[in-house]
């Protein structure tokens, strides 16, 4: 029988996503059956920003067998057990999108249906004071789970920030130990089959290199997917109307902060992101409602600490390409598609994308069904996430600006519209099991975006409301108790993984 294996693969792009994919295919691929070659351009460069996560990256983690303490140590990286939303419902505003539990679940009810109850009844204190990732967020306090039976500190859910430059150059390290081939050059060229099929990229050099299958990870211009297979690309400008952002990297101010801090602006919002060495800062914004000129002076007005560079502006179109998968070729990361950095969904998916492809991994044949498979299930899982980030532009009471005024009123999508009246009526949301975020998620940054639903599940009612006030108070003092228990955030780095 004919041996229908891919036995080369050839990724074109060393960022983030092109030393993810390295690391994932070098780990379970042994290089005796699949040879896996690294392109990268030092020349051109990464975009070297993406620095915050969510706490799924602990899956690729353990793929790729990485030790947790040496990762943070030599990406300076901290932890992450929040976004706080400042100014994103009204200016003033503020609220936490937690990682992990919303206090404790009773009689099969999800716990914030309820505190819907009680605290319209005036007798629950705010829902960060049953979360314990608000809490120590608020508190500066960080540490992993540990083994203490039913106490919240056996479920401690987090993620990391860290420095994208360094974290490629950790993964590449990983990588080549296990086999991967690096080539240092300019793709110039790709030479195409009959079929369309890639069958080989050449290099400034002269250089060609061929292989069966080609990961694409050549950042927005898509070098493969789009310069040579001309795939197409679905524009969501229309429902994430941020165009641009402006990054700069500044002195940190003090102990770094657990969480991720994002500030809307006249014209987009600001992150702040702490790590062990500096803070990461950025303006999103839409050029239609500001210049750039001014997203400058905003962020460099908005720092903590003393500018480390010149503010640089990345220009961007929010949406994806029209299959991320097209016959040999695989599109990662930006290459992919970009939603904008509002929830640090970009890094997840490139660790989505290759689990898909471990599940669906080719031979030769490359069959129809499977790619089919695997770009409906993608198209989906960005779908749905695209409606959870249109949820925080449009849900606001903002309207000093041209900008927060478009976002209030433009249209968005239909199951958007849906989710919305759902959780209106009671606080429902109307997903299903495989959507990224999950109902707290949804919850959180409905609530906080000042969405308050009418009623509450139907069977809180069967709740005695004595009994559900004494053990809200419980589950507040338990919360309160377990936050003391922390170590500070800065304590728990010195301690475990100082760089
Ligand atoms: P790039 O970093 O652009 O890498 C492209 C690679 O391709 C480079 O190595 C380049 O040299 C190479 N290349 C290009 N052309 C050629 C050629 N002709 N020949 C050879 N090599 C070539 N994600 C998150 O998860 N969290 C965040 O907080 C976050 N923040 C972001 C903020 C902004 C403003 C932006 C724009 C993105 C952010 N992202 C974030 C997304 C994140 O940056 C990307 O997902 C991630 O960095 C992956 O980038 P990449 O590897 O796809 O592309």
């Amino acid at each position: 029988m004919k041996d229908k294996r891919i036995k080369k693969i050839i990724i074109v792009g060393g960022g983030t996503a092109g030393y993810m994919a390295a690391a994932a295919l070098t780990k379970v691929l042994s290089a005796d059956n699949c040879q896996v070659k690294l392109i990268e351009s030092e020349q051109i460069g990464t975009v070297g920003v993406g620095e915050a996560t969510i706490p799924q990256i602990q899956l690729y983690n353990k793929l790729i067998g990485l030790d947790e303490n040496d990762f943070v140590r030599k990406t300076k990286a901290t932890f992450k057990l929040a976004i706080q939303f400042c100014d994103w419902d009204k200016l003033g505003g503020s609220y936490y999108h937690a990682f992990g539990d919303v206090g404790k679940d009773m009689e099969g009810v999800q716990f914030y249906h309820y505190w819907l109850k009680m605290r319209k009844l005036g007798k629950a204190a705010g829902i960060d004071d049953y979360t314990l990732s608000s809490m120590a967020c608020e508190k500066r306090k960080f540490m992993r789970s540990m083994d203490a039976g039913n106490s919240p500190l056996s479920n401690i859910a987090y993620a990391f920030h860290f420095d994208a430059g360094l974290y490629a150059l950790y993964l590449r390290e990983l990588s080549e130990k296990a086999g991967l081939q690096r080539v240092e050059g300019k793709v110039v060229d790709t030479e195409l089959s009959d079929t369309g099929f890639i069958q080989s990229v050449t290099l400034d050099s002269g250089e060609v290199h061929e292989a069966d299958f080609f990961i694409d990870c050549s950042g927005f211009r898509g070098l493969l997917i789009e310069e040579a297979m001309k795939t197409g690309y679905d524009d969501w400008s229309e429902w994430l109307p941020c165009n641009s952002a402006v990054t700069v990297p500044c002195e940190n101010a003090g102990d770094p902060i657990p969480y991720t801090r994002s500030t809307a602006k006249k014209a987009g919002w600001q992150w702040r992101i702490p790590l062990q060495h500096r803070i990461g800062n950025g303006y999103v914004y839409c050029n239609k409602f500001t210049t750039d000129e001014e997203a400058k002076q905003t962020l460099l007005d908005g720092l903590d600490g003393k500018p480390l560079a010149e503010p640089r502006v990345i220009r961007f179109t929010t949406g994806k390409r029209k299959q991320f998968w097209n016959k040999n070729v695989l599109a990662l990361g930006l290459a992919a598609g970009f939603m904008e950095p509002l929830e640090s969904t970009s890094i997840h998916l490139v660790q989505a994308a290759l689990s898909k492809l471990f599940t669906f991994f080719p031979t030769l044949s490359f069959d129809q069904v499977d790619i089919d498979e695997y770009n409906r299930q993608t198209v989906f899982e960005w779908e749905r996430i695209r409606d959870f980030l249109v949820l925080h532009y449009h849900a606001t009471e903002r309207d000093d600006s041209e900008f927060w005024k478009h976002c209030q009123t433009m249209p968005i999508p239909p199951e958007l519209s849906h989710k919305i009246e759902q959780f209106k009526r009671n606080g429902r949301v109307a997903r299903t099991d495989n959507e990224m975020f999950n109902d707290l998620s949804w919850f959180e940054v409905m609530y906080g975006q000042g969405i308050i639903p009418d009623s509450y599940h139907a069977l809180v009612d069967n709740f005695p409301e004595d009994e559900l006030e004494r053990r809200m108070q419980g589950i507040q003092k338990v919360m309160a108790n377990s936050v003391d228990y922390m170590p500070s955030h800065q304590t728990f780095i010195d301690k475990n993984c100082k760089a």
